[in-house]
Parts: structure tokens; C-alpha cells; sequence
């Protein structure tokens, strides 16, 4: 057996475990021996019977007596009893609920029992407790007993049996790290560490274990981003000459002025794009902080130097909103742009700066082939094998995504070029992420916001002061301005009875569908109130956004799709229902929405939970208004897999703690770089490029 043996053929792994497992992330018998415990038990010392106290939880070895099963006369609960007795005395042992107890225990047999001793009207005895034969070989007691992050359906014993087996039965565990390195940095072979994470001796085991598996997580991250960026300095981008003319005319014709921190990263941009090297920047701005302008001018000078340029959003909402916005900004330009969604594909050529035609996606490809789109817009859709351009020079993604040069090769089989590379994000990023995930990408940072804009007010708001904050609603909508409903939900969960969907902290978990037509009957009838979530089509989408965009629409109450981008400078009250759902990273997001011109804004949190971490993480909100503070405290607070993007970069959760660990990070990045010195293409250690290729898969855009 090895670790990519599939889990249908390891034995006690039937079809209804493998669909349990998977349900928790676990596919391959890799990913079941890296689900690392949570936590240890240490009940490595056995106590005599004799020295037990009452209220306190031992691990016993002693002889079984006999075994005996009743049932409670009232709830037919099934009752097992046995006694234990050791060279110092005996105790009476029950269990409840496990009748199958009489035919696996036997009378007579020497076994390892932990659990509390607690007592009722005949006295002290040993309550539920776990059992196992006793041997030199325990696994569930006598020992550090590993606890798993378990399920109702996947107990920690099931899991410790398994894993157990598996490590006994595992095959060719081949170390990945150079022996040299494994000395310098003090760690344990890869083969000793697997087994001490789970069964370890002592407790200084199990942390070596975990030490090594943090630091080749961030060592392999490392050698990823290093060999990115040696692979980009191989290859060479089209050079695009821009004219200061043309800028200036652009920037004259803006509604507004550019702020200097704008200024800067146009520039910066710009001057990376005249040049032979590809260009893998990140443009880091907060919420409003006007990222769109930026690449809209970089599209501008690529366009006028004759190339083509793609612009990528995560959200089909988002995706249309470019389109207008780009397409408006560049209209008087006679620049051609297209619009590639999963639903809907259309363009708008020069001559019709206000206006699109729509057009089949056939048609699209091929204009887009040929080279007549000069700017496409679009969503994930865009990357597939079909989208081909004629000379694309610039790939511009908002909010965050890596781009690979492979991936960059193929958008453009013609030449050898490859384009040049614009990340922008809201999403601040914290030093060590910066070192790890983000090291192949150059920051530029804009650090300041349009003038004129004011601090989004922040409340959370008591449930008894809601009628209050409706009024407060219905005196912005009079007085013009616009409002965004947040809902956890899109509906209540169907079929089963009819009760409200209740969260984790037993609170009711609002519904867009549900406060929809609430505050459309009852709360606000005398406004227009419209609904949006992710289910809706692309058509009526847009249609939703149009109507909001052009203020017929006073209230939207939607889902989290308006969560990143979405720009109504109108909208001045951004209120979420049930706020302890979201992240900090997403309520910052939300918060962004609004206070997007020169009105008063306000941000009105609910949340019925209590939790303290609840009411620690929205007052972190209330107490900062700067995104990257909030990503550091956000780190300290959850660990970085909420900002970030976890779910994003696939990266196991394990991996995103050690990204909050500095010193770790700097050390493993110190490491990777000596490595790749001597081994620069990883032909040495073919273990660590095969790890370094997994990440590539996993990281890049696929
Ligand atoms: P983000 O950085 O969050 O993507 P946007 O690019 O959507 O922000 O810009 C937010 C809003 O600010 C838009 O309505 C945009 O037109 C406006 N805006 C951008 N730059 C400026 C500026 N220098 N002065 C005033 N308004 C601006
Ligand atoms: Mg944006």
C-alpha cells in the first residue's frame, strides 16, 4: 500500500466510509494520513485502582470480570457491567449504550481502560470508558492518545485504527528532504514524522513531527514561487510603448482627478510594460480605492501600441460592470471590447460608444482571433482552450488569482511572447503571505483614497433597535440615496417541515427570498425593492444591476454575490443580517460597497449570536476602517485562510496556519533559495519538484 493507493481497496473502507471521508476532504490515503490529529490525550500513565479519586479520569490496566447487559426499566437504555481488578483492588465498570460490549470483552481478559471515575447510590465507578486489550502496542489508551477533528459519522477511534494500519502496511515513504537539510534545520526523516504525528511517544515527538510538516509546506510554497520566478525570467513579453499623449487625454476626460497614489501605479504599470521583462504585478488597493481606472489606462497604452488585452473578474456581476464602466471610460478611444460570461457574449465596437451588440460566442472567438476585440471582458469563462487572440500583450484579473506562464503561453500560441501580468486585489496582504504565496508577484500599493470620502460609519446594532435602523433606511431612501440588504441565505433549506433555518448558534439564519418580501410588503412598500443571489440567470442579473445602477431601485437585498466590486456610488447603507456568518475579509468587502463618493455612508451590522470571538471580530471592524490592519488582525484571529482566500488556494488548513508564523516563513524562504542555488531546476530532489508541481496545479487558475 502507498499513498496513492485508492481508498476504495484499503480494508474497513467500504462505500459508506469513502463518502463519509470524502465529505470531509479526504480522498486519497495521503489525505488521510496528513488529517493530523487536533490534539493529544495523555493517558500514558496507568494508575493503580487503588490511588483513583472520584470526579478525575485515569487510564486502569487490570482483568475483566464477568460481563453482564440489563436494560433501564424507564428508557430502555442497554446497561453493560463488568468490574475491574488489578494487584490493588477493584472498581465497578459501566457502559451505556454499547450492548455489543458482551460479546467483544471478555471475561478474564488483561485490557487498558481510561475514563472518569464517578459515582452513584452503590458507590464509585468507572464510567464509559475506552477499551483495549492491553499490549505493548496501544493505540486508544495507555499512551498519547491522538484526537482527530472528527464528524458525527467519523469517530477519532475509527480514524486512529485506520491510520494506524495504514502507517504499519505503508511501503516506499521516500524522504523528500536532502539529508543535509533535515540536519541543519534539526528535523525528523519524513517516515518518523508521519508516525509520530499520530502515535507519538511523547509529547517533544509530536511537536518535531508538526515542526517538519510546517516547514515543508512553506519550503515547498517557497521553491514554488523562486522557480516561478526564474521560469519568467526566461521568457520575454511584448514591449508596449505608450504615448504620454494619449494618457493625458484619457486622464482629461475623467469625471475626476487621479489620485497621487493612482498616478504612482499607472505609472509603475506603465513602465513595466514598456519593457522586454513580463510584468507580474500585484495592485493592491483598498475597497473604492479605484483599482478599475488603473487598468483601464494599462489597457489603453497596450491597446494603442497595437496588442490586445483580457480582463478577468470572479463574479459575472462584476464581469458586466467592467464592461460598461472599461468600455465607457475607453469609448472615446475607438477601442473594440467584448464580453464573454458563461451565458452571455457580447461587444461593443466604436462606433457605438453607449451601446453593444450582442453576438454569438462563435462569432466572438473568431473576432477575437483575428484580433478585432481589442479588450475582452469576462469571467473564468475566459480561460478555456477556445480563447485564442491574435496578439495579446496584458492579462489584467481582479481580485486576485495567479496566472502561470504556461497558462499565459497558451492564450497566445503565435509568438513566443508571453503577455504581461496585473493582479489587482482589495484583499491586503500580510508580510507573510507576501513572502510565501504572493513572492513571485511585485506589490504595488495604492494607499489612499479618493478626497472627498468619508469614514463608513460602523454599528452593530441590538435586535430590539431593528424598527429603529428601518426608519433610519427609509429616511436615506427619501432623502435619494440607495441601500444594500445582506442575507446569509437564499432560502430556507427545502423539503422537511417548515422551520427556519437555525445557525450554528442556534439563531435564525436570514433568507434573501425571505427578507425580500418582507421588506418589499410590510417595511418598505412605498420603495422599489429588488432581490439578487448567485441562482439568478445572467440576464436578469444584469437587468437587477442596471435598474440599481440607474437609482430606479432603492433597496437590493441579496446574497453575497455583491460582495467584491460592485460599485453604486449612491448607496449609502450597507446593512447585514446575520454578520457572525461572514469573515472579516468578506464584511470589509461588504462595507466597501458603500461610501463610495462624497456621501455620509453607514454600515449596520446584525448579529444574534454572543460568542465572544463573534464580538471580537466585528468590533475589530468597528475599531478599523483600514483594510490591511484588519487582514494582520484577521490573521491573529482565525489564522489567514479567511482573508486570504483558503478556499481560493486550496491549500490544506494546515498549511494556511503556518502561513501566520514569521519566523518559519523567513527561515523556510532562507532555505528554499540555498537549495535552488545548487539545484536550480530541482533535478536532484525529483520528490520536492513533484511537490513543487502539485502546487503549480493547485495555485494556478486552471
Ligand atoms: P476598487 O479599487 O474597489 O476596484 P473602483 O475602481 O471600483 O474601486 O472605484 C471606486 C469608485 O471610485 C468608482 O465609482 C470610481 O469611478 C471612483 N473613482 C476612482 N478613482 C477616483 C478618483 N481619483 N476620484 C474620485 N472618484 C474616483
Ligand atoms: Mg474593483
Amino acid at each position: 500500500m502507498n499513498f496513492t493507493t485508492p481508498l476504495a481497496v484499503v480494508p474497513r473502507i467500504g462505500p459508506v466510509y469513502q463518502k463519509r471521508l470524502k465529505a470531509m476532504g479526504i480522498t486519497s490515503v495521503r489525505d488521510l494520513l496528513f488529517h493530523f490529529p487536533r490534539t493529544y490525550q495523555d493517558l500514558s500513565v496507568i494508575t493503580p485502582l487503588a490511588s483513583a479519586k472520584e470526579g478525575e479520569e485515569y487510564c486502569f490496566k487490570g482483568t475483566l470480570g464477568g460481563l453482564e447487559e440489563r436494560r433501564t426499566f424507564k428508557k430502555r437504555m442497554s446497561i453493560v457491567e463488568s468490574i475491574l481488578t488489578d494487584k490493588t483492588g477493584s472498581m465497578r465498570i459501566v457502559w451505556f449504550n454499547q450492548p455489543y460490549l458482551k460479546e467483544t470483552l471478555q471475561q478474564g481478559q488483561e485490557v487498558f481502560l481510561a475514563g472518569k471515575v464517578v459515582r452513584d447510590a452503590q458507590g464509585v465507578y468507572l464510567s464509559g470508558p475506552s477499551y483495549e486489550k492491553a499490549g505493548n502496542n496501544p493505540i486508544h489508551t495507555a499512551r498519547l492518545v491522538p484526537i482527530y477533528q472528527e464528524t458525527r459519522y467519523v469517530s477519532s477511534k475509527w480514524l486512529r485504527s485506520i491510520i494506524y494500519m495504514l502507517l504499519r502496511s505503508l511501503e516506499n515513504l521516500q524522504e523528500t528532504f536532502p539529508a543535509e537539510l533535515l540536519k541543519e534545520q534539526g528535523l525528523p526523516l519524513f517516515k518518523d514524522a508521519l508516525w509520530n504525528i499520530h502515535f507519538p511517544r511523547n509529547q517533544k515527538e509530536a511537536e518535531l513531527a508538526r515542526k517538519r510538516f510546517s516547514f515543508e509546506e512553506l519550503f515547498s510554497i517557497s521553491l514554488f514561487v523562486l522557480t516561478e520566478r526564474k521560469k519568467l525570467s526566461e521568457v520575454k513579453a511584448p514591449i508596449i510603448i505608450f504615448s504620454p499623449d494619449i494618457i493625458k487625454r484619457f486622464t482629461a476626460k475623467l469625471p475626476f482627478e487621479l489620485t497621487d497614489a493612482q498616478k504612482k501605479a499607472a505609472w509603475h504599470i506603465l513602465k513595466d510594460i514598456a519593457n522586454p521583462r513580463p510584468m507580474n504585478r500585484i495592485l493592491q488597493g483598498d475597497v473604492g480605492s479605484g483599482k478599475t481606472v488603473v487598468a483601464a489606462m494599462a489597457s489603453l497604452a497596450a491597446v494603442k501600441a497595437g496588442f490586445q488585452v483580457v480582463l478577468m473578474a470572479p463574479t459575472e456581476i462584476l464581469a458586466q460592470q467592467h464592461f460598461r464602466t472599461v468600455g465607457q471610460a475607453l469609448a472615446p478611444f475607438k477601442i473594440t471590447i467584448g464580453l464573454l460570461t458563461g451565458k452571455s457574449d457580447r461587444f461593443i465596437s466604436p462606433k457605438l460608444p453607449n451601446d453593444f451588440i450582442e453576438i454569438s460566442r462563435k462569432k466572438l472567438l473568431e473576432k477575437t482571433k483575428e484580433g478585432t476585440i481589442d479588450v475582452l471582458i469576462g469571467t473564468h469563462a475566459l480561460i478555456q482552450d477556445k480563447v485564442k487572440f491574435n496578439n495579446l500583450a496584458l492579462v489584467i484579473i481582479d481580485e486576485q488569482h495567479r496566472f502561470g506562464v504556461q497558462q499565459r503561453k497558451k492564450l497566445q500560441p503565435k509568438t513566443d511572447l508571453i503577455p504581461h501580468f496585473l493582479s489587482m486585489t482589495a484583499t491586503p496582504i500580510p508580510r507573510t503571505l507576501a513572502m510565501t504565496l504572493y513572492g513571485d508577484l511585485d506589490p504595488t500599493v495604492i494607499d489612499e483614497l479618493p478626497k472627498g470620502r468619508k469614514k463608513v460609519e460602523t454599528r452593530i446594532v441590538d435586535p430590539d433597535q431593528r424598527k429603529k435602523a428601518y426608519e433610519f433606511i427609509r429616511k436615506q431612501v427619501k432623502e435619494g440615496r440607495q441601500v444594500f440588504v445582506i442575507c446569509p441565505r437564499i432560502a430556507a433549506p427545502e423539503g422537511g417541515e417548515p422551520r427556519p433555518a437555525i445557525s450554528w448558534a442556534g439563531n435564525e439564519v436570514k433568507t434573501v427570498k425571505e427578507e425580500y418580501e418582507k421588506l418589499s410588503r410590510d417595511v418598505f412598500p412605498e420603495f422599489e425593492v429588488a432581490m439578487l443571489h448567485g441562482k439568478m440567470g445572467a440576464p436578469e442579473k444584469e437587468q437587477i444591476m442596471r435598474r440599481l445602477k440607474r437609482g430606479k431601485t432603492n433597496i437590493l437585498v441579496s446574497t453575497s454575490v455583491v460582495e467584491v466590486g460592485v460599485d453604486i456610488p449612491n448607496a449609502t447603507v450597507m446593512m447585514i443580517e446575520g454578520a457572525d456568518r461572514f469573515g472579516l475579509a468578506q464584511l470589509h468587502q461588504f462595507r466597501g460597497r458603500v461610501g463610495r463618493a462624497e456621501h455620509q455612508s453607514y454600515c449596520l451590522l446584525f448579529s444574534e449570536s454572543d460568542a465572544i470571538k463573534t464580538k471580537q471580530r466585528l468590533k475589530a471592524l468597528l475599531e478599523s476602517e483600514n483594510g490591511f490592519q484588519l487582514a494582520e488582525k484577521d490573521l491573529q484571529l482565525r489564522g489567514p485562510g479567511d482573508f486570504s482566500g483558503n478556499k481560493q488556494w486550496g491549500l490544506p488548513d494546515f498549511a494556511m496556519e503556518n502561513l501566520a508564523n514569521l519566523p518559519l516563513v523567513e527561515k523556510t524562504r532562507e532555505a528554499a533559495e540555498k537549495l535552488l542555488e545548487q539545484d536550480i531546476s530541482l533535478k536532484r530532489h525529483p520528490l520536492l519538484k513533484k511537490r513543487v508541481e502539485e502546487l503549480r496545479e493547485k495555485l494556478h487558475l486552471e
